[in-house]
């Protein structure tokens, strides 16, 4: 939504802006294009999480995959500590770039090739980026690592298949963590592993962010975890930031209709004004006119209106279309 630093923070690390990306699908005959971002900003201060919430197919995996440049935007750019990435290293990664940020992806079996060891995926960043060359001093390291991430050095040995999801997982936070990255985005780290285990990786994720200073893009489609763990929260909806904020008022006073179809589905003990008082197809009407204005679709919004920003709160934001006002309609 906006580009600004939440309050009290440092300047950020990441600020992303106007970030849209069109996906063209389909084959000669049956080509479309998916408008997959619209016009996205928001900014990640130092040491902070903000937890990206919104339904599968809503947009967070191209948010991250843009930032840790898997993938171009079709326009809008991102900075990091206050330098615009797209525009410095065209369309490569650098490795400068790729050791400040980091990816951890939702599958801990895919992530890890299995004919290789564990010791294998973390002395491979430690080489590669030339952050030790001696192999005592590399497999120290990896040891203190596997540590740092409540595994035990033993493991260095094991291959993938021996471990559980959630060690897998913690695995992956370590390797990300080898090249001590200023910024990791996480997408749905914990949405493939056993209930019994998220919250130990949650609490790692913690860890990492107040104890060493990481910032961390947390996405989910889960509500509750998305409180948690993170102080913000930004809901999407097809490809927009409908709403941010902190993430007690964000559950508790839900502005955008979707946010309040979203939180109508959770029952939570901390919501204020308890059910959500319309029902959930009116409040599927409400998230279309919201998004695109009565009769409006996704490409072509009802004429005559126009997306505002409006604040609901300190530090809550939420994105909606309203009419035209009409002092600000200029004559022809
Ligand atoms: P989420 O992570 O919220 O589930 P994604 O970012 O993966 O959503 O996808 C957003 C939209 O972009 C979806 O409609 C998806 O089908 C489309 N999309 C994502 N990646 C591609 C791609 N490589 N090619 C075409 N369409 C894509
Ligand atoms: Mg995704």
């Amino acid at each position: 939504m906006t580009a600004t630093a939440p309050s009290g923070a440092a300047a950020p690390v990441l600020e992303v802006r106007h970030l849209t990306k069109v996906f063209t699908q389909g084959g000669l005959l049956s080509r479309r294009s998916v408008t997959a971002l619209r016009d996205v900003s928001f900014a990640l201060g130092q040491a902070e999480i903000v937890s990206l919430v919104g339904e599968s197919g809503s947009g967070k995996s191209t948010i991250a995959r843009i930032v840790a440049r898997l993938d171009q935007p079709t326009s809008g750019t991102f900075l990091l500590d206050g330098r615009d990435v797209i525009a410095g290293e065209k369309r490569r990664a650098s490795r400068a770039f790729r050791r400040q940020v980091q990816m951890v992806f939702q599958d801990p079996f895919g992530s890890l090739n299995p004919n290789q060891r564990i010791s294998h995926f973390l002395e491979r960043p430690l080489r590669l980026h030339g952050i030790s060359r001696n192999r005592d001093e590399i497999r120290t390291r990896s040891e203190v690592l596997m540590t740092d991430v409540g595994l035990t050095a033993d493991m260095l040995d094991s291959f993938p298949h021996q471990l559980s999801g959630g060690q897998r997982q913690r695995v992956a936070i370590a390797r990300a963590l080898a090249v001590e990255p200023k910024l990791i985005l996480a997408d749905e780290p914990t949405s493939m592993l056993d209930v019994s285990v998220r919250i130990g990786v949650l609490n790692l994720m913690r860890d990492l962010c107040d104890q060493r200073g990481i910032s961390i893009l947390y996405i989910t489609h889960d509500l509750a975890s998305a409180r948690y763990l993170a102080d913000r929260t930004m809901v999407m909806f097809a490809g927009e930031i409908v709403e941010e904020g902190p993430s007690m008022e964000v559950m508790a006073r839900p502005s955008h209709p979707y946010t309040r179809l979203l939180t109508s589905a959770v029952p939570d003990p901390h919501r204020l004004h308890g059910f959500d008082p319309a029902t959930r197809s009116e409040l599927r009407a409400a998230v279309h006119v919201a998004m695109y204005g009565p009769g409006g679709k996704p490409d072509a919004p009802t004429p005559g209106t126009e997306v505002v920003q409006v604040s609901v709160g300190p530090d809550h934001r939420v994105r909606r279309r309203e009419p035209v006002r009409a002092s600000e309609v200029t004559p022809a």
